[in-house]
């Protein structure tokens, strides 16, 4: 075999084996426009914050710097991310009473990321988080900043609901963190809203309680970062008149964007 035809049976060869891997991940077609990357044999530099001591916990290994990869790559990366996820058994309790996985809602390059806990009672059911009482009001608070909810990326610390809705123990957002932080590379927000304690001190790694957190942006990987109370803090029966501390938070989100501050009507 001459040097040309043994490059192009590499090239053929590296073509397929991303087809495929695209094709596992749940991409069935690709636009037209774009041309299918050589897979390069870069070795992969995997950090400690990016990958458990675990071995047996297998991320998905992305041999471009994600910065530079298209939507299109992204997104099925992403696909790929939440396979893994789907097979995880690493929270033995959660994994145990889980009905499915709860991954995300929203497309990759979303301006703005909400990151909540972990999936409630309605979420675990049907595989989309904040669906139930609290996502109805989060999609109130979205509507009243101006965004739409199909252009904002929602997703949460843990990715299995906890027995009875409890706050995620340390060792579980633990557990999940190399998933959130693979997903948030991947989804590459440009702003990162943090709802609630757990979502916060978790994204941060801080032990500062909300209160000490609000009213400032915080730094995620260069990332600005609000924090502000969960919408389910803000239920009828919980504490609903924080709404108007949610509300100041989200201004100051709006005014760091550029985007216009709507009149409050309530
Ligand atoms: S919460 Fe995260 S780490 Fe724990 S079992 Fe679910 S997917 Fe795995």
């Amino acid at each position: 075999m001459d040097e040309t035809t043994l490059n192009l049976d590499v090239i053929s060869r590296q073509l397929l084996a991303r087809i495929r891997g695209l094709h596992g991940a749940g991409v069935d077609w690709l636009p037209k426009e774009a041309p299918l990357p050589v897979v390069e044999s870069t070795p992969i530099v995997a950090t400690s914050e990016s990958l458990p001591a675990d071995s047996s916990f297998d991320i998905v290994e992305q041999p471009q710097s994600e910065a530079a990869l298209s939507l299109e790559e992204r997104l099925a990366a992403l696909q790929a991310l939440a396979v893994e996820v789907k097979g995880c058994t690493r929270c033995a309790e959660l994994c145990r009473s889980r009905t499915q996985t709860v991954f995300a809602d929203g497309p990759p390059g979303a301006e703005v990321c909400f990151l909540g806990e972990a999936p409630g009672a309605d979420e675990d059911a049907s595989g989309t988080p904040f669906v139930g009482a609290a996502g109805q009001l989060l999609n109130r608070i979205l509507a009243a900043c101006g965004f739409r909810r199909d252009e904002v990326y929602i997703c949460n610390v843990v990715k299995c609901r906890p027995p009875g809705n409890r706050t995620p123990l340390a060792d579980e957002a633990d557990n999940c963190r190399a998933f959130l932080v693979k997903q948030l590379e991947l989804a590459a927000p440009k702003y990162i809203v943090a709802l609630g304690g757990c979502a916060a001190t978790n994204l941060l790694q801080t032990t500062l309680s909300i209160g000490k957190l609000r009213g400032r942006f915080h730094d995620y990987k260069g990332i600005p970062v609000v924090v502000t109370y969960h919408p389910a803090y803000l239920l009828p029966h919980k504490h609903p008149e924080k709404k108007g501390d949610v509300w100041n938070d989200m201004k100051m989100l709006l005014e760091k964007m550029g985007r216009p501050i709507p009149v409050r009507s309530g």
